[in-house]
């Protein structure tokens, strides 16, 4: 058992990793500013979990950038954490490009006020949510840890400026435990249908998009290029669930504090690569829902092909994705279903 300090806990991939660790005897508080959240995702962390004791899973309402937000979660328990699990911050390419400004302070100078206050409190054990966004165009796929770094965007750009961040920390002194994990494309919900991903405004990713078009929301969806060197024309991307994902933090957190003092970087995704147009077979196929799609134009910024080469998180982690791309289109549709409009309107 272990306490968990866990940053940015109320959205999709938190909440659902917030479950795994409370499932794993976990005691957590989570920070979150709740700036692209709803406090109902955690009160269903809750009642899926059956976690009637409130010490168990504490919430503070509060910015990353504020350190004395972050003393005041710190305050909350008695002991230090034992490690604290990263997600706050902000994810939407498009946005980064117009807002470079607030995604570097948000992603950047957040994870900077984080680590000054886990330093203050001896705490030097850290989950970072990376992204294989930083590969940019690969020269490789299945892409390795070991390829170059070279985001084409600034939210990618925050998101290796952090990663080097943490690397000088290691360096800066023993006792640093620090993971950096690379998700690949997190799609997917707990298969309660309880909680799931619930994007403001028009999605950007396709998961949702599809759900929202499959729930009646949207009219069509938009395939974003038909002319990529594919199996069918449109992008490929590994897409991985997040309950997996949830799973492979689970599994960061013991190595980390298992092993010496470290600092590791790990691929998460399945190894799989799905075209656009094998998710809508796919997602049609589990539900019996015609999606009406029209082939459009290459959106900016898009590779062909994003894969992960999994192999070293299973060489040191033993850990490896179970669920196929089936089990995402049948849980995102059982999260949409049951809530077609999100957390907000159910
Ligand atoms: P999300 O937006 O659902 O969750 C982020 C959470 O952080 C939200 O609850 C938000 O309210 C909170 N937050 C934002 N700014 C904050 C601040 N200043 N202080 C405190 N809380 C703040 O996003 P997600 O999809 O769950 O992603 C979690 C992390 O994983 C992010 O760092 C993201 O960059 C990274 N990531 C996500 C994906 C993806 O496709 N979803 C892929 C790779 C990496
Ligand atoms: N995509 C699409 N239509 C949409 C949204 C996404 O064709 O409305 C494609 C996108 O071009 C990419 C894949 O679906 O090839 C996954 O996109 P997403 O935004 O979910 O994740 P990304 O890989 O861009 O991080």
């Amino acid at each position: 058992m272990s306490q968990l300090l866990i940053t940015g806990g109320a959205g999709f991939i938190g909440s659902h990793v917030c479950l795994s660790l409370l499932e794993g005897g976990n005691n957590l508080v989570v920070i979150d500013d709740f700036s692209n959240s709803s406090h109902q995702s955690l009160q269903r962390v809750c009642e899926l979990s059956s976690v009637k004791d409130e010490r168990r899973l504490k919430v503070f309402q509060g910015d990353i950038r504020n350190p004395k937000d972050l003393q005041n979660a710190f305050d909350a328990i008695d002991s230090a954490f034992d490690a604290v699990v990263h997600f706050a911050g902000l994810k939407a390419v498009g946005e980064s490009c117009k807002s470079p400004l607030r995604y570097w302070d948000v992603n950047v100078n957040g994870t900077r006020c984080l680590l000054e206050v886990m330093k203050n409190n001896d705490c030097r054990t850290i989950v970072f949510s990376s992204s294989a966004t930083l590969y940019g165009y690969p020269d490789q796929v299945p892409t390795p840890e070991s390829a170059d770094i070279r985001p084409v965007n600034p939210y990618g750009h925050t998101k290796a400026a952090v990663e080097q961040l943490l690397a000088d920390m290691a360096s800066s002194e023993p006792g640093w435990r620090i993971a950096c994990l690379r998700y690949f494309n997190p799609v997917g919900a707990h298969p309660s249908g309880l909680i799931g991903e619930d994007p403001n405004g028009t999605p950007n990713n396709l998961f949702p998009y599809i759900s929202q078009v499959a729930v009646g929301r949207l009219k069509e969806l938009e395939v974003f290029g038909c002319d990529w060197p594919t199996i069918d024309g449109s992008a490929v991307r590994d897409y991985i669930h997040v309950m997996d994902l949830a799973e492979g933090h689970c599994e960061a957190i013991d190595f980390l504090n298992r092993g010496k003092p470290q600092l590791i970087t790990f691929n998460l995704g399945t190894g799989n690569g799905y075209s656009v147009v094998q998710v809508i077979d796919a997602f049609e196929k589990v539900t019996g829902i015609e999606i009406p799609y029209r082939m459009g134009l290459r959106r900016i910024g898009d590779v062909a092909c994003s894969v992960a080469d999994p192999s070293l998180v299973a060489e040191r982690l033993g850990w490896k994705t179970k669920r196929s791309l089936s089990d995402m289109c049948r849980d995102s549709w059982a999260w949409q279903k049951a809530n077609p409009y999100g957390y907000c309107h159910h």
